[in-house]
């Protein structure tokens, strides 16, 4: 009967802390308009409609209002170009009253993203897109994360699961997700193996993980009998149809904790993006004066 009704993973549910992150954040925010009555913002970038991008844009913005943060969204066109879109960005930078810039990835392919994103002042880098923010987060130095790994940390702190010494493996090594994922899970003593689209033997690896996180955008790449009897698999991965890069039954029925897709890493991530914009406001505000 035990392969009829196996043990199955505990839920590692991202709604829960991410209201209670963005509560927080919504109080902090009220706090700094009571003592400089000033509101943070965040000024949104979209180049082009694509529609994912609208939607993703959309959902952000309704998430600030809800938590008192001031959003200005400035849309492009498609065919906005490098030089164009470092123009704004630069002039966002410049302007005291926008507090954190959010540049929607992608930006279309007529853009140099990366040289879009080192136009983000390292201070408004909410989203943690720079340079700048890579290094300092890399080096354990203030800055600001990227939202996608910070809301990871955050929810495995959240459920306390202990770091020191486990195989941390990370599939997926792009800027904003993969690699950052992997320096912060670093930072914390695990050790860490990167994989990617070139690596030989991916179920082999998986299988040693004591901890997955999958940041691919493969449908259900991942499948329960890859992973070790007991990890903790956070689904990273957001696929057309609300499908992650991890096959969920399979995956429930061998591993111990498991996010689910939706609603696992997802809000996690518009939180850190919410914090993080208070947080810059707050800085750019100056210390808190009684
Ligand atoms: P990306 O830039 O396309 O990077 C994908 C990575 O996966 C690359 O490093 C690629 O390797 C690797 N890869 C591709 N196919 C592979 C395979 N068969 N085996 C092993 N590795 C493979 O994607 P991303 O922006 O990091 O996003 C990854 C996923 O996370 C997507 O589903 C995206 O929608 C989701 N996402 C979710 C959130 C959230 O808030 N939940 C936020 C951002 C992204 P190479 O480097 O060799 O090409």
């Amino acid at each position: 009967m035990t392969d009829q009704n196996p043990v199955l993973a505990r839920l590692m549910d991202g709604t829960a802390p991410a209201r209670r992150l963005t509560d927080a954040t919504a109080a902090a925010a009220a706090d700094l308009r009571l003592r400089t009555g000033v509101t943070p913002c965040l000024a949104t970038v979209l180049v082009g409609e694509d529609p994912a991008s609208v939607t993703y844009v959309r959902m952000k913005r309704n998430r600030c209002e809800k938590a008192g943060i001031r959003s200005r969204h400035v849309p492009l066109p498609a065919a906005t170009s490098t030089a164009q879109l470092v123009d704004v960005l630069g002039e966002l930078s410049a302007d005291p009253t926008v507090h954190g810039i959010l540049l929607q990835h992608p930006a279309g392919p007529r853009v140099d993203e990366r040289a879009a994103f080192e136009a983000i002042a390292p201070a408004k880098d909410v989203d943690g897109v720079t340079t700048h923010s890579f290094a300092a987060m890399s080096f354990g130095l203030p800055g600001f994360t990227s939202c996608t790994p910070g809301g990871i940390m955050r929810l495995l702190d959240e459920y306390r699961v202990g770091l020191t010494g486990k195989h941390a493996v990370v599939i997926g090594r792009s800027a904003i997700l993969g690699k950052p994922a992997g320096m912060l899970l670093l930072a914390r003593d695990a050790t860490v193996t990167y994989c990617h689209s070139r690596t030989v033997d991916l179920p082999s690896i998986v299988r040693e993980a004591d901890v997955l996180i999958a940041a691919v955008g493969r449908p259900e790449l991942i499948r329960g009998e890859h992973l070790k009897p007991g990890a903790v698999v956070i689904d990273a991965g957001y696929n057309p149809g609300n499908v992650g890069d991890v096959h969920f039954a399979s995956a429930r029925e061998r591993a111990g904790l498991i996010t689910p897709v939706p609603g696992g890493v997802g809000p996690m991530t518009i939180a850190v993006l919410l914090a993080q914009t208070v947080e810059a406001a707050t800085r750019q505000l100056g210390p808190q004066r009684q």
